[in-house]
């Protein structure tokens, strides 16, 4: 095409509108090549080049060149006009450059290696925010084949080109994400299921699919999410808890399949549609059966230990006593059956805790109203004050409790949480050692705490010490007796009151363990 000086011809305007159609192009692969087919045509170019930059970085994914040069090849090249050539000029400039003749234009710079004769050339930077995003090189074998026209025409094109680049770069980053996000989804073991607004699903992952019976996702989606009640057992205790309560922010609930002999933990959250009030959920299933069992089992074991284990542990103790009859008090058997006595009293210790934690599981809590809180504290400063006396150590006591404070709470369990937090601190701190013990209620709640200057405990303990079994540095620990259940008893007994337990402890210093319940 001979495009004369000065006036648009009819195939300038249908190039305009060609390149405006390449608005509606989604690939960026395309929108290049068709840029480059066109421009190339519309000006006779001989060859022709465009490649794209990432801020100051070639997107080396992203050349074209008419002669189509291999990946390295392209690299090569494109660096060097970068670097010394007439791109890297239009880059440093923003502005486009019309070369009339190689051989008396200095921004031409003429590689040892190039074997193409190019004797004009035209170079034009696609700008966006005043970025050059793209630029696009036209040159000719033949000196003056370009026109100032031309250029013109050129930069006008390339405004219109940018966008259309930029569109099929935007669509190329959603798409990137889209497919980071599905193989995200794809390798979350859990099951996942998001809907819209109108509680269709719009999205699920290889874990849904199962457990919908579904072999694909299209199959899944775009359908309401009640309608999957029918498909899973699961599914419909969930529904169930939409219709019952608010989800909120989001909503976590325990849900066991009977079909499938599997147990979930759920989550369920709301996700915002931009610009909108409205929102769909994400569903979450977390499959959590091992857990489950493991507990099922710890249950079964409890439930063992307590009971079965009672009656054949009172037989030893019976045929223990039976021994004593008959041996003398000087006889050097008495070591051994003294030595039976101890441990049997271990193991009812230990059955005894076993069986509270077992009864606190099952029964909760046994709540009086008007508890006098004065008559559930005294007694344990007795039992404190009795204990301590044989370590010859202090007890103290402060209290604010008047014979105004009740409360609702369950005295016989919340009198062995606090017998508890004091027979440790008796057990954990060295004879002649003071012990502290504070009563009071605050913001109405009854606080009780007990502050000793005993061993302590080491930082890294401290988080474990409410564990069910566990004891600090438990070999250091043989002379005390203990089976590591007391605190996770008094943390089920205080927590079942919706209160909480909390313990400072420097090691070598002292322990306070405080718990707080509300009235
Ligand atoms: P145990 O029957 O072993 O005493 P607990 O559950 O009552 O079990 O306590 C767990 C562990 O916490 C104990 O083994 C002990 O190491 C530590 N501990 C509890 N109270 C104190 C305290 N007052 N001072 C130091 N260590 C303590």
């Amino acid at each position: 095409m001979t495009v004369p000086d000065q006036h648009p011809t009819f195939e300038d305007l249908e190039l305009l509108v060609e390149v405006s159609q390449l608005l509606t192009l989604q690939d960026l692969n395309t929108v290049m090549e068709r840029v480059i087919a066109l421009t190339a045509s519309a000006v006779g170019a001989g060859k022709s080049s465009l490649f794209l930059l990432d801020g100051v970085r070639v997107d080396w994914d992203y050349i074209f060149t008419a002669r189509a040069l291999n990946a390295t090849e392209s690299i090569r090249v494109v660096s060097k006009v970068l670097d010394q050539g007439l791109a890297g000029w239009v880059v440093r400039n923003k502005e486009a450059a019309l070369v009339l003749d190689t051989k008396t234009d200095d921004r031409w710079h003429t590689f040892p290696d190039d074997t193409r004769l190019v004797r004009s050339a035209l170079c034009v930077p696609f700008l966006y925010n005043d970025q050059v995003v793209a630029v696009l090189t036209l040159d000719h074998p033949e000196p003056n084949h370009f026109t100032a026209y031309q250029l013109r025409l050129m930069k006008i094109i390339t405004n219109q080109a940018t966008v259309a680049i930029r569109n099929a770069q935007l669509f190329r980053g959603l798409h990137e994400k889209q497919r980071q996000l599905e193989a995200v989804l794809r390798s979350v073991p859990d099951v996942l299921m998001v809907t819209d607004s109108d509680g269709e699903v719009i999205m699920v992952n290889q874990g849904a699919l199962d457990v919908l019976g579904f072999s694909t996702p299209d199959e899944a989606i775009g359908k309401p999410f009640v309608d999957y009640g029918t498909r899973s057992d699961v599914i419909r205790i969930i529904l169930s808890a939409f219709e019952e309560q608010e989800i909120g922010s989001g909503l976590s609930l325990d849900v066991r399949s009977e079909k499938t002999g599997s147990d979930y933990a759920v989550v369920i959250t709301t996700w915002d549609e931009q610009n909108s009030r409205s929102g769909g959920y994400v569903i979450a299933m977390h499959n959590v059966t091992t857990l489950k069992d493991l507990f099922r089992f710890k249950d079964e074991m409890l439930r063992i230990a307590s009971h079965d284990l009672r009656s054949p542990l009172a037989t030893i103790a019976g045929y223990t006593d039976m021994l004593d009859l008959d041996t003398p008090p000087d006889s050097p058997l008495r070591i051994y059956t003294h030595g039976i006595h101890l441990s049997v009293d271990r193991m009812s210790m230990l059955l005894e805790d076993l069986l509270k934690v077992r009864q606190i599981d099952e029964k909760g809590l046994n709540l009086e109203p008007n508890t006098l809180l004065m008559d559930i504290v005294l007694p344990v400063l007795q039992g404190a004050q009795l204990s301590a006396q044989q370590k010859t150590q202090t007890v103290q006591y402060h209290s604010t409790l008047t014979a105004d404070d009740t409360g609702t709470v369950d005295p016989v369990l919340l009198r062995q949480a606090m017998e508890n937090f004091a027979s440790n601190a008796v057990k954990y701190t060295p004879e002649g050692g003071i012990i502290t013990l504070r009563a009071f209620v605050k913001d109405g709640c009854f606080n009780f705490e007990v502050e000793d200057n005993g061993i302590g405990i080491p930082p890294e303990s401290l988080p474990h010490v409410f564990e069910s079994f566990y004891r600090v540095n438990a070999n250091a620990n043989v002379s005390v007796t203990g089976a590591g259940l007391g605190l996770s008893l008094v943390k089920s007994i205080v927590e079942r009151h919706q209160g909480e337990v909390w313990v400072h402890s420097e090691e070598g210093k002292g322990s306070t363990f405080g718990m707080w319940v509300p009235i």
